[in-house]
């Protein structure tokens, strides 16, 4: 099994609180984020890779608020655009279509044309060497979660305990659990059951005191648990917490 990927998961599931996973994920995309706007704008190769990719809208916001290098950023940009611009604009010059008249009929050769430059500037906002990367290490996570729960007697225990694994990483998990052994499945797909159930259980009674909180009667109540239970529901379905930080809600 690869070193490399066991130090960065035992350390994910030695932190408490939240979902391990999303641990590893926002590390190796903190890491990619820098790389790109440091080392990797002197090698050519990978500036040849972002300058057809770009990023996707995500990785562009959080280049953008993450940047300490506006330079390398506007260096990206710049030959991005070039090359966005060098591909797109004579497809699309060359997709107007022309006017039917009298010595000309109508030809819906036009609408092929412009679905297709539709498709080449859809296919281009989405492509990003970030998720590429982070898609890429999260298998190789997955993969050595799974190994070591069936390993390592110390990480399992860690496993068992994690407040909870978010339902899209579950999802992820299970998937890697389809290629084990079904000894060694039922064992991992057990104890991924009982995190999950015992989340949802605290999550709808914690959700559901916080409705009750709003009944006057409650007012004076503590508010216990439930006072972030909906961001972390949301944290819990949806795995980004971009947006679902306590300081952005008003309550
Ligand atoms: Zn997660
Ligand atoms: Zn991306």
């Amino acid at each position: 099994m690869e070193k490399i990927y066991m130090i960065p998961v035992n350390d994910a599931y030695g932190e408490v609180g939240g979902c391990p996973v999303c641990r590893l994920r926002d590390k190796a995309e903190n890491n990619y984020l820098e790389y790109y706007l440091g080392p990797s704008l002197m090698e050519p190769d990978t500036r040849k890779i972002t300058n057809k990719t770009g990023f996707c809208p995500v990785h562009w916001g959080k280049l953008n608020k993450a940047v300490t290098n506006r330079l390398g950023l506007g260096l990206v940009m710049h030959t991005h655009l070039k090359d966005f611009n060098e591909e797109l604009n004579p497809k699309l010059k060359a997709a107007i279509p022309s006017k039917a008249g009298l010595l000309k009929g109508r030809n819906p050769d036009y609408k092929i044309k412009l679905n297709y430059v539709a498709d080449l500037i859809e296919k281009r906002i989405d492509s990003c060497p970030i998720c590429d990367n982070l898609n890429d290490a999260m298998g190789h996570y997955v993969e050595v979660i799974c190994w070591m729960f069936s390993h390592d007697k110390d990480f399992s225990e860690k496993f068992r305990n994690s407040e909870f694994h978010c339902l899209p990483h579950t999802a992820l998990l299970l998937r890697q659990a389809s290629k084990l052994t079904q000894n060694e499945a039922a064992d991992f797909v057990e104890a991924l059951y009982s995190n999950n159930s015992q989340t949802f259980e605290s999550l709808i009674s914690d959700v559901e005191y916080f409705t009750l909180k709003f009944d006057y009667r409650n007012t004076d109540k503590p508010w216990g648990t439930s006072k972030n239970s909906i961001q972390r529901s949301m944290r819990f379905l949806s795995s980004d917490g971009r947006d679902f930080d306590e300081q952005q809600s008003r309550k």
